[in-house]
Parts: structure tokens; sequence; C-alpha cells
């Protein structure tokens, strides 16, 4: 044993589920660990023949890479069961845009470490915040500060509105495209963009969004290389006002001005036509499919088996905790399998290997790391979790895929791992961390929104 040999972490005798290209299912075997990188996988020990750090005897347990949320919206996380059993306009007015306003940076702080702790505890490594309550800067860095406290992998998404009032936007979120972009500058020279936080941007809602809004943030985008983000076609009312105000199509617009790149990451998608996959599949559009908010607002079931047959990247996301009520991963890949089934009256619709492919290599490609992220190979970043059957939901396991996908919950993460570092283990978090005095911290602000948005 010499230093080169030496690594930071080995997981021992797990089943591994590459998820690479091939498919690859090593049924025993370990994986090391160098820096932020996998170094190597192996058939054999490698804690026999090299020095490690630290080792986890994984023995019973599958090591799956980790989990990309591309659509969460951090503050909603305080917000669970508002405006319940309400479509989206009127969900909309009951939750997320009054209680959107008042919501303090403590209280985005703290809902940041809620949304990553439970992504975490769910098997999920990267979160995509798309972040609209820009009425004050500081708001942004306590969600960015709250998201980093975690050790989870951010895209920090700085969404802007400059119209829609008319249809209910608050005015206080309204702003002009240039000033949004400046601000977006600000945020990306102020963290110093790295692998653990890009800084993304993105025009809100098509209703939220006039057509010079959607030129300034393109031409920033392309000048800065920067990628973006936007609801689309999440309604047919979304589409309506669309229809209303510029006399065509949302996509017909996007594909006039240039919009539809492969920077693009477009949530929901509901509504989408065969025309509209067509060009996204043409423009390397990716599509963040968000199933738990479209059954819950009743929105519908999007065109998920036909977007992937035509070769559109599709990745996966809870949406914020609003129309959730939660940011469970392993819930949002369950969904995304049965309501396709169901719709289709077909189970080989779609299967669970290409659902934890959504969530795995289709949330890198989404994000655009890819050739560092989504699986479990040697040179790509550390990001992984430790699935553990061995409970009463998902007891025996006959089938890891099946399993993780149709029979878990968050009692099965024994570990996750970000970049190389373990940020939960067995119920601990970075940090020290825990659920209970969380809780406890979140109550009390929690009273004190109550009594802010009684007062309004
Ligand atoms: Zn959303």
């Amino acid at each position: 044993m010499d230093s080169y040999h030496s690594f930071n972490l080995i997981v021992k005798n797990a089943m591994i589920c590459t998820m690479d290209r091939e498919g690859r299912v090593l049924r025993r075997g370990s994986l090391a660990v160098r820096g932020d990188r996998i170094a190597l996988i192996s058939e054999t020990d490698l804690s026999r023949s090299a020095l490690a750090e630290r080792v986890i005897d994984a023995d019973g347990m599958v090591l799956f890479p980790g989990f990309i949320n591309t659509h969460i919206h951090i503050f909603q996380s305080f917000l669970k069961g508002l405006g319940a059993d309400h479509r989206l306009i009127e969900w909309l007015n009951l939750s997320a845009l009054p209680y959107g306003q008042i919501m303090t940076p403590r209280q985005h702080r703290l809902a940041a470490q809620l949304a990553c702790m439970e992504a975490l505890k769910s098997g999920c490594t990267t979160l995509c915040e798309f972040f609209y309550t820009n009425q004050d800067p500081e708001l942004a860095h306590a969600c960015i500060e709250g998201m980093q406290s975690t050790g989870i992998r951010s895209v920090f998404i700085r969404a802007f509105q400059d119209t829609g009032e008319e249809y209910g936007m608050p005015s206080m979120f309204i702003e002009p495209a240039e000033k949004a972009m400046r601000e977006v500058e600000a945020l990306k020279k102020r963290y110093r963009e790295n692998d653990m936080l890009s800084i993304w941007t993105g025009p809100d809602v098509t209703w939220s969004t006039t057509e010079e809004g959607y030129r300034t943030m393109l031409a920033y985008c392309l000048s800065e290389n920067v990628r973006y983000s936007m609801h689309l076609k999440e309604t047919e009312v979304d589409n309506e006002m669309c229809l209303r105000t510029y006399g065509k199509d949302i996509v017909d617009l996007l594909e006039e001005i240039g919009f539809l790149t492969d920077r693009m990451l477009a949530v929901h998608c509901v509504n989408l036509t065969e025309n509209d996959i067509r060009r996204f599949a043409e423009h390397g559009v990716s599509v963040s499919h968000n199933p738990a908010p479209n059954l819950y607002l009743g929105s519908g079931i999007p065109p998920i088996p036909e977007s992937l047959r035509a070769g559109v990247n599709v990745a996966l996301g809870t949406d914020g905790a609003a129309s959730n009520n939660s940011t469970d991963m392993l819930e949002t890949m369950k969904l995304a399998a049965l309501m396709q089934k169901g719709l289709h009256r077909n189970a080989a619709v779609i299967t669970a290997d290409q659902v934890i492919r959504m969530a795995a290599s289709g949330g890198a490609k989404a994000i655009g790391m890819e050739d560092r992220l989504g699986s479990l190979e040697p040179g790509k970043k550390a990001d992984m979790i430790l699935f553990d059957p061995r409970h009463l939901k998902s007891f025996p396991n006959h089938d890891a895929k099946a399993t993780v996908v149709y029979a878990s919950s968050e009692e099965n993460i024994d570990t996750t791992i970000v970049n190389g570092e373990i940020v939960y283990h067995k119920g601990v978090f970075k940090g020290g961390l825990t659920e209970a005095e969380l809780v406890q911290e979140i109550a009390v602000e929690v009273e004190k929104m109550r009594a802010s948005a009684a007062a309004l």
C-alpha cells in the first residue's frame, strides 16, 4: 500500500447500479472516491489493497448515482397544504403569491434547509431552485446560503417577471428584464460559480413576460453563456394568455425569437403538441417533468413517453412544496411511472430503468453536467446514494431498480454523498443539524409568518 493507492472513501460490499450507458450492474463490488471524484469501481474489495480515510461496509445495500431535482421553489416549503384542492391560478392566489411577498430572509434560509435536507434524505444530490421573489436581494442570498449549508449541489435560477399585474402577479415582483440581468450578473460575481453552485436565469411564466423581456434575457444568456429555465404550457390558461397577448402560440413565439436552444429547461410541458415535441428535440430543449404538482393541481398528464421517443431529454422535478406537498424524489419517480402506465393502459409504456435515468442522467444533461454527473463511472463527480432495502415497505428486494421506483421511501436512504463528501448518513446531516432542531426553529417562524399574513 502506498499513498498513490489512498482514497478519501471506499464503499465496499454494495450492489452497484452504475446507470451508465450499458446499464452495468455489479452484484457485489466496491467504489473508491478520491477528492470530489469517483476514482475506481471494482468487483473486488478495494479496501483490502488500498488505504482509505473512511470505509463504509454497504453489505445488503445498493449504490445508485444521486438524483437531480430540476425544479423547486424553496420558499414554498413553508406553505405545505395552503390552497389545497384548487387549480393553478386560485392556488397561486391562496399560497405562493401572498406568502412570497411577506417571507423574511431568515424564513427563506430555514425553508432552504428544510427543502434541501428532505431532498438529501430522498436520494437527491443536486437541486435546481427556481427563485422568483425578487423584491429584496437579501432573500436570494438567504436561500443560496441555506442551500449551501446543507452540502447539496445547487443550481440557483434567478427568474424574473416584467409584466403580468393584470393577471395577479404582485407588483413588487415585477421589474425590467435589464435590471434582472444585472442582478443575475451580481450573483454570479458574488458566489463565483463553480461545480457546486451554478447561477441561471429565466422568465417565470408566459403571462408575466413581455416579448422584449424574452429578447433581453436571451441576448444576455447567449453572450454570457448562461442557462435558463421557464414554466411552459403547465395549464391551458398559460397558453390562452399568450394567444391573447401575442396572437400566437408560446412555442411559435419562442422559436421565432431563437429562444429554443440546448441551454433551455422547460418546466411542466403538460400541453405540448406533437409539433412542439418535434421542435424541442430538434433544438435540444430539455423538459423538467413534475408529476406531483401536475396531478395535485389537476393540470393534466404531459406526453412523456412521446417526448422520450422523439429524442427529447426529460428530467424530473418535485416543484415547490406548496403544490406537491413535499420534496421527495422517490415519490416523484413512482408517480412519473404510474401516471403514464394508467393513462396509456400499458404497463410497459415507461419502465423503472427509464424513470431512474430521467432522475439521474436526464437531470445531468438538463443542467449541462452530463460529463460530470448522472452515472457512477470513474472520473465523474462522486454524487451517490446508498439505498438500504431492508425495511418493511421495500423487502425483499428482487429487482433493485423496481424496488427503488415502486417500493421505497425516505427511510431507505442510508447515506447521501455529494462531491465526495458524506452529507447525510443514518439520520445525521452535515454540520450535525437534526430534523428535530430544524422543526423547532421553523415552528417559531411559521407563527410569525401567519401573523404577518393575517395583518395583510
Ligand atoms: Zn414551478
